[in-house]
């Protein structure tokens, strides 16, 4: 059994992973303090024993469901009394049907499934964009996880909670107490948990060892601020164990608020520099290309940027508090971006001259701007070869320089049309 709070303690004290994964998809569980276990997995499962039976926090993916199951009885051969789902996201819900099942299966009683109002809400959402959420996932974990994702279903046979609080709840199962606190934050229907006995958190996805995911382009609203409060809710508790959904566990108050700090003051900069920019009248553009997060932040492993970036969260707060006009009248009502292509693939002296120039300018690492022209040249001319062919090769090399997989999905999805399209395999 491999010791998270040992290898979360050695990364935090010294500012350093070494190289080690903080975020580990083994199905393995590990017993973090007596009594208290996490399931490695795309999410965690945390369980308490509390003497009663079991409290358990998410169910992860559909994929892991009957692994973390299998893992926890292993440990515990006791009903599980009460599942916590900290969001609905398909992660943490999707494993629940497995623990039916294994209720069932043993004769237990079926355990009882608890969440903030907004997770059925969320399913309902779901069964609208069922086709999207399929298309962005399959485009978010490109290419790794793109058929498993193009596959996957979203609300349709999720589990729904048998409880649902607003604000807060809490919970009594055997000798723990469990106060839940609704949060926004990744989603609009967080559940964080404070269980007073170990001293310990339960932060879902607040927490993740990555950079915050309040950015996100392909889906819903997030909330950085709100995120940053709940944060600093967590620490002012003074917690000695915090489980988070992904990553790794933490022991001891002084490494929780470190850590905690600096995921709420990089979120809080963000918003305070957007909300300033843009009551100084700026357009998104410009608020875009200047916000950024202080250096030493991004580099902390429990900060990095491979999953959603800071950009992203920049035109969320700006969405969030603004509308979806971006200052540029140009694009109030545009044209298409064919027809702009094509008039500028005429003024160039056509598509392929457009293209030639992406090419140069991915060659000489101004990949923002061959972006722009290797995708204008291929709307001014879809049909040819040529153009498709350095349309991938620009998002490729784009691709190759992104530090995060959210954006690094988005390109070389790009680049695998273009390379069927130009007949390539891709
Ligand atoms: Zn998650």
């Amino acid at each position: 059994m491999p010791d998270l709070l040992a290898l979360s303690a050695r990364i935090i004290d010294s500012g350093t992973d070494n190289g080690e994964r903080t975020n580990r998809l083994t199905g393995e569980l590990s017993e973090i303090v007596p009594g208290v276990a996490m399931v490695e997995a795309f999410g965690h499962v945390v369980a308490f024993d509390t003497g009663a039976g079991l409290l358990v926090f998410d169910t992860s993916s559909t994929r892991f469901g009957e692994q973390v199951v299998e893992a926890l009885r292993g440990w515990r051969d006791v009903p599980i009394d009460t599942i916590v789902y900290t969001h609905g996201h398909f992660d943490h819900v999707g494993g629940a049907q497995a623990f039916l099942d294994d209720a069932a299966r043993r004769g237990h009683p079926r355990p009882r499934i608890v969440a903030q109002a907004n997770v059925v809400p969320r399913m309902v959402r779901y069964d609208l964009t069922n086709g999207y959420n399929a298309i962005i996932n399959a485009r978010q974990f490109a290419p790794t996880r793109r058929t498993e994702m193009r596959q996957a279903r979203f609300g349709s046979g999720f589990v729904t909670p048998d409880f649902e609080y607003e604000e807060q709840a809490s919970l009594r199962v055997g000798g723990l107490t469990a106060h839940l606190r609704h949060a926004l934050g990744e989603t609009d229907d967080h559940t964080w948990a404070w269980v007073p006995e170990h001293r310990a958190i339960c932060s879902g996805d607040l927490l993740t060892w990555v950079f915050p995911n309040a950015g996100n382009p392909q889906k819903v609203q997030r909330y950085p601020a709100e995120w940053a409060v709940a944060l600093r809710e967590m620490i002012a508790l003074e917690p000695e164990l915090l489980l988070p959904a992904h990553g790794l566990p933490i022991a001891g108050r002084d490494r929780i608020r470190l850590v905690l700090d600096e995921a709420a003051t990089a979120l809080e900069g963000l918003v305070e520099e957007v909300l300033r920019r843009m009551n100084a009248g700026e357009r998104l553009d410009a608020i875009v290309a200047g916000v950024r997060v202080p250096g030493h932040l991004l580099q902390r492993p429990w900060l990095r940027a491979v999953y959603d970036e800071p950009e992203f969260v920049v035109r969320n707060t700006w969405r969030l508090y603004g509308g979806w006009y971006d200052g540029n009248p140009a694009h109030l009502k545009p044209a298409t971006d064919a027809e702009l292509a094509r008039e500028m693939a005429a003024l160039a002296g056509g598509a392929a001259r457009l293209a030639a120039r992406a090419e140069a300018l991915s060659k000489d690492g101004q990949h923002r701007l061959a972006c722009h022209l290797g995708e204008m040249a291929s709307l001014a001319a879809p049909g040819e070869g040529e153009v498709q062919r350095i349309r991938a090769a620009v998002y490729e090399a784009r691709a190759a320089t992104e530090s995060s997989l959210m954006a690094r999905g988005i390109y070389l999805s790009a680049a695998a049309e273009s390379r069927e399209a130009a007949g390539e395999p891709g």
